[in-house]
């Protein structure tokens, strides 16, 4: 099957080229974003394979089917970014790679918490310049302190599972409690509670309509005063604007983000030769208590090589019967 492949960088033309071996699928790499000036490229492709900052709206999906395409493979886990009413109107099916490594985000959210609360990215910077002071890295003990984990599926339940590691009281918050979660001594309270009595709050939970914003000045304004907030879900789970305003007040302690609403015109590029337009995150920058990284939580070499093999089972799936094995669909997740 002809497959055009959006967002192609070079690790993902390796990672797919070598699970695609011997499956048959033609794979066409394309560099830009799918979106609906860029669909016209999928011109004689059955399939597309897309990741996380292309879209895939109403109108893009209708352009991608008057190519010929019928098939939608999404290279992440959420997808949030596909019109999935719209594509079941226009007949297009949608997999997504469910469960790749949580354990790469979940680690690597670890390893936020650990940078920030440490200031460890203050401390690379000072010591390089000859600064061996301590002033400004004080840290706390994570032992004994709160975790409240918002989404404890894939990389929530691991995140909980680290964060029990250290000695961490947990509250979970999800509309579906997770046993093993429980096993491990998390308690399921309401988000509110969540939010009022953590000391580190981190979302693992996909972007809805019901979630766009979770976090927003009113959540912000009831967290404990100086708390951590680590988003490596989506961007738009939180207000980012309502960050910056949380920030100034000191009312959020310290901030780490591996994703941010706006991050299609950002994030996976170099820019580093262009100005910043984006006054919100430059302003989120200037903070000394925030760590931004660009959307590498997933970035392992267990992850790129199992998401590139889920993909190319999905579309072998849908190639031989139609109904690729990780299907989603607007009744499915109804
Ligand atoms: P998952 O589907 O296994 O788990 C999501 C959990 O969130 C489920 O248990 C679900 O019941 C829960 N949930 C849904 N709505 C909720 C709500 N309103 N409040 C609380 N909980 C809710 O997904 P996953 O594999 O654990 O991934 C979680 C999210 O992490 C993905 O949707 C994706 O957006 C993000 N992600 C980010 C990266 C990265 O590189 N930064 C990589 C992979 C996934």
């Amino acid at each position: 099957m002809k497959v055009a492949v959006f967002s192609t960088k070079g690790y993902d033309r390796n990672f797919l080229q070598r699970a695609a071996e011997g499956s048959g699928h033609e794979l066409l790499f394309f560099e830009p974003h799918l979106s609906p000036e860029t669909a016209p490229l999928a011109r004689g492709a059955e399939a597309v394979c897309i990741f996380v900052n292309d879209i895939a709206d109403a109108e893009t999906l209708a352009e991608l089917k008057r190519q010929g395409v019928l098939f939608v493979a999404l290279r992440c886990a959420g997808f949030n970014n596909v019109d999935l009413a719209a594509a079941h109107d226009l007949a297009i099916k949608v997999a997504r790679v469910p469960a790749y490594s949580p354990h790469a985000v979940a680690e690597y959210t670890a390893g936020l918490i650990l940078a920030l609360n440490r200031k460890l990215y203050r401390a690379y910077n000072r010591v390089r310049e000859g600064n061996f002071a301590l002033e400004g890295l004080l840290g706390f003990d994570l032992n004994g302190k709160t975790a409240g984990v918002v989404g404890t599926g894939a990389i929530g339940r691991v995140v909980v599972r680290i964060l029990a590691g250290f000695g961490m009281n947990i509250l979970a918050h999800d509309l579906k409690p997770d046993p093993d979660c429980k096993a491990l001594g998390a308690r399921y309270v309401p988000l509110d509670e969540l939010f009022a009595q953590s000391d580190i709050v981190t979302l693992h939970c996909p972007l809805t309509p019901d979630t766009r914003h979770l976090v927003d000045d009113a959540r912000i304004a009831a967290m404990k005063p100086g708390a951590m907030l680590v988003n490596t879900g989506r961007g738009a789970l939180v207000d980012a604007k309502a960050l910056v305003r949380g920030l100034k007040s000191g009312q959020i302690g310290s901030l780490g983000l591996d994703v941010y609403e706006e991050e299609a015109d950002l994030f996976f590029e170099d820019l580093s030769n262009q100005m910043l337009r984006d006054d919100v995150f430059a302003r989120l920058l200037t903070f000394p208590n925030v760590l931004i990284t660009g959307h590498q939580a997933f970035f392992t070499a267990e992850a790129l090589s199992a998401i590139a093999e889920t993909t190319i089972a999905n579309l072998t799936g849908f190639q031989t019967s139609g109904r690729p094995e990780h299907e989603v669909s607007i009744e499915r997740i109804a």
